[in-house]
């Protein structure tokens, strides 16, 4: 992640995770004969159904015994009848066959990108837990000027919130209040971390850091490791560090990211995960000192673009880092071939989520819907989103580059959601609903009141 000095703008993680939640239940509640699920997601529904059903008779009894009031024991029943509505509501979803997923959007990978460093994604475990050390160290001639504890809750709780809601809670982290500065053996202007500089450097800093808290701090418990000094080392907003050269304890840390403190945003934590995951940066090296220029490949799309804008990382990385089920996806991949499909929020739980279109063994187009609710409501627009992902294009060359067709250049939106920021296809007054170039395109046919679209694409 490099910095470029934005304002940046923190929203209450209670408030995304509410909103996110809010949505997906809303979503099940409103339009559930739309509503598609995985097999899994379709028989957890019909069992908390059944369970609340059995239990409704018994409820209402032991509610009536201890009220009089013939208004309240009404009251009860219909509260019980809403409720148990809403259940079938989300029972009635249609389970997806994962053999209507013909092809798979695996892409062969140049350059490292998708997997940097080479290393495997899976190495540090797409799901379940990642038990993560949050260490903020201060300097002798930069001592720390705010609590550890503040800097932690504006940091940490959010970030977790943040990766819970674009996993669906595939991926968490646990990450437990260190609420202590730790004192660097160095004065601050001694460490030279700059972004794409020497990897000595880090490595020298994030040793230091450790070698700061190890009396106090059992690092062999971590998988992951996130250091926040107390002033800006450098300019990035973060780096993330690959490799197993780092000797923390005696032995090889793998996992580590810095964060430049104490100004960035919280994303900055999700943006760097995503460089340990594997993802490449979506902003372009070449047009860093560019403040249009640098989001010119996919705007705030993608965290690993704009992190400011906080959006979900893009449907096909959560594909890759399997936040998303095969059977999740529905792909074009014969020359004529169209396929018509109801595509449901990236940002809800369950549901088709991407359309893909292959185009050669390293670039495909993908299609999703984003709504700006939960983690995207950052965003400046919402609806059907084209793009390509090549995995023969660097980091911070454009791998993926969001297509659009609008010339749109409203400042203020431009600012706050970078280029591309209404690229989002959709049916109504003065929306574009489709997209089409040599290889595709795509048509917006409906959009539908739980968020989701009717959307056909063809290859050509
Ligand atoms: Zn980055």
């Amino acid at each position: 992640m490099k910095g470029r000095g934005r304002i940046l703008v923190c929203v209450l993680a209670v408030v995304v995770l509410a909103a996110a939640l809010g949505a997906i239940a809303a979503g099940g509640a409103r339009d559930a004969a739309a509503a598609s699920c995985t097999e899994a997601q379709q028989q957890a529904s019909s069992a908390a159904l059944a369970v609340f059903r059995t239990a409704m008779p018994a409820r209402q009894r032991a509610f009536n015994a201890t009220h009089r009031s013939a208004a309240a024991r009404r009251a009860f029943g219909a509260a019980q009848r809403k409720r148990l509505a809403s259940l079938v509501g989300v029972a009635a979803c249609t389970p997806i066959s994962p053999s209507d997923a013909p092809c798979s959007p695996e892409l062969h990978f140049v350059n490292g990108t998708f997997n940097e460093a080479g290393r495997d994604v899976r190495a540090l475990g797409v799901r379940g837990e990642l038990k993560t050390a949050v260490l903020f160290v201060d300097f002798p001639d930069a001592p720390a000027v705010q609590s550890a504890s503040a800097l932690y809750d504006r940091l940490v709780p959010p970030a977790v919130d943040w990766l819970g809601a674009v996993t669906y809670g595939r991926l968490t982290l646990s990450a437990p209040r260190l609420p202590t500065w730790y004192r660097m053996p160095r004065p601050a202007g001694s460490y030279s971390i700059d972004f794409g500089g020497s990897p000595s450097a880090f490595t020298s800093f994030v040793s230091d850091a450790v070698g700061a808290a190890q009396s106090q701090v059992d690092f062999a418990a971590y998988d992951l490791l996130y250091v926040v000094p107390s002033v800006r080392i450098g300019h990035a907003d973060g780096e993330a560090y690959f490799g197993s050269s780092l000797v923390v304890n005696g032995s090889a840390t793998r996992h580590v990211v810095a964060l430049v403190a104490p100004d960035v945003d919280y994303h900055v934590l999700d943006h760097e995960l995503g460089h340990e995951l594997g993802l490449p940066d979506l902003y372009s090296y070449a047009d860093v000192a560019s403040a249009v220029g640098i989001f010119q490949y996919a705007g705030g799309w993608d965290v690993m673009s704009d992190a400011d804008v906080g959006a979900s990382y893009i449907g096909w990385e959560k594909w890759l880092e399997r936040w998303i089920d095969p059977e999740q996806i529905r792909c074009a991949d014969r020359g004529g071939e169209s396929i018509e499909v109801t595509v449901q929020p990236l940002e809800s739980v369950g549901g088709v989520k991407l359309l893909v279109v292959p185009v050669s063994d390293a670039k495909l187009y993908a299609v999703e819907v984003r709504q700006q609710t939960g983690v995207d409501a950052g965003l400046c627009d919402h609806g059907v989103l084209v793009y390509t992902v090549d995995g023969s294009v660097a980091t911070g060359d454009g791998p993926v580059q969001v297509m659009t067709a609008s010339t749109a250049h409203d400042s203020v939106r431009l600012r706050a959601c970078g280029n591309r920021y209404d690229a989002a296809l959709g049916v109504g007054a003065g929306e574009t609903a489709s997209y089409e170039d040599d290889a595709v395109r795509v048509d917006v046919l409906s959009a539908n009141a739980d968020g989701s679209y009717r959307v056909r694409v063809t290859k050509k």
